[in-house]
């Protein structure tokens, strides 16, 4: 595979890159689905056109094959387990195409992964850096994945955009910012009805008390703490599922740069 790199000319991957297969069984063991074949291709495809990226710009930290294969493809679709397991038989056609946004995507997790994983959904893979949006665009290209969708914006503008604000039936945030901006950046692209998942490492039930009050306010309710350990390393994580219940009043999001300066916090007593 070749992709041609802006200012660079056409780079080749190497001949014999890592393989970042899981062992036949750890995907249905772990997660209750295994990939196609030509989906388990485009995975390795990702995992090679990520080591290509990263020799020019810094897109991730995890490049060894295990690591890989947990951190940034199991844990993308442990995220969306559920949507993953609720797959129709016969995917891929357009009918009743639902709408996903992974926000702060960066190097396009878990973007990318669901797009490859679910192509009865589109999803907008969303962030404020345009070399990563770049990036990003050029492997949807080179995998063909026409349900994947780059967009280079703040969170806080596309949130405000018709185009976009209560558009999605799901929404993606996984390492982005404290969990209060990442609700206020998300619930606000949610229709009445949709999902919220929230990617976080550890987790206390203090926070999901405060959790509960900030997501009030942007119309949302916590559904569920999902609390579970990588398969590999056993690294602990919460997926917090956030479901929209009312529409988001017009305050928010607030202004670029205001959700993260200033994060929602409960209101005061
Ligand atoms: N989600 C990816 C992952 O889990 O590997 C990338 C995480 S990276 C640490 C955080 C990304 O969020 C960066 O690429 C940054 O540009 C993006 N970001 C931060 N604030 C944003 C905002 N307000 N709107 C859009 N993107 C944002």
């Amino acid at each position: 595979m070749a992709l041609n790199a802006p200012h660079e000319g056409t780079l080749s991957l190497p001949a014999n890159p890592p393989s970042a297969a899981a062992l036949p069984t750890q995907w249905p063991a772990s997660l209750g689905w295994a990939p196609s074949p030509s989906q388990q291709q485009r995975f390795q495809q990702l995992y090679e056109l990520v080591l290509w990226g990263n020799q020019r710009m810094n897109l991730t930290r995890v490049t060894e094959p295990d690591a890989f294969w947990e951190k940034h493809l199991w844990d993308s679709l442990r995220g969306i387990q559920t949507v993953l397991l609720s797959q129709p038989d016969h995917p891929g056609r357009p009918s009743a195409q639902r709408r996903a946004v992974d926000i702060g995507t960066g190097a396009g997790f878990p973007g990318l992964p669901m797009a490859i994983a679910c192509p009865d959904w589109s999803v907008t893979l969303l962030d404020s850096t345009r070399k990563k949006v770049a990036f990003v665009a050029e492997v949807a290209q080179a995998l063909s994945l026409d349900n994947a969708l780059p967009l280079a914006a703040r969170a806080e503008t596309v949130g405000r955009n018709p185009d976009h604000r209560q558009c999605y039936d799901l929404a993606l945030v996984r390492a982005v910012a404290p969990v209060a901006v990442c609700a206020e950046y998300a619930l606000p692209l949610l229709a009445v009805g949709g999902l919220a998942v929230l990617y976080r490492g550890q987790w206390s039930a203090e926070e999901t008390a405060q959790l509960a009050l900030v997501v009030q306010q942007l119309g949302g309710k916590i559904q569920q703490v999902d609390e579970f350990t990588t398969p590999l390393t056993q690294g602990e994580r919460h997926c917090i599922l956030v479901k929209k219940i009312t529409s988001t009043v017009p305050e928010f999001p607030r202004d670029v740069g205001v959700p993260a300066k200033h994060p929602l916090s409960p209101p005061s007593p």
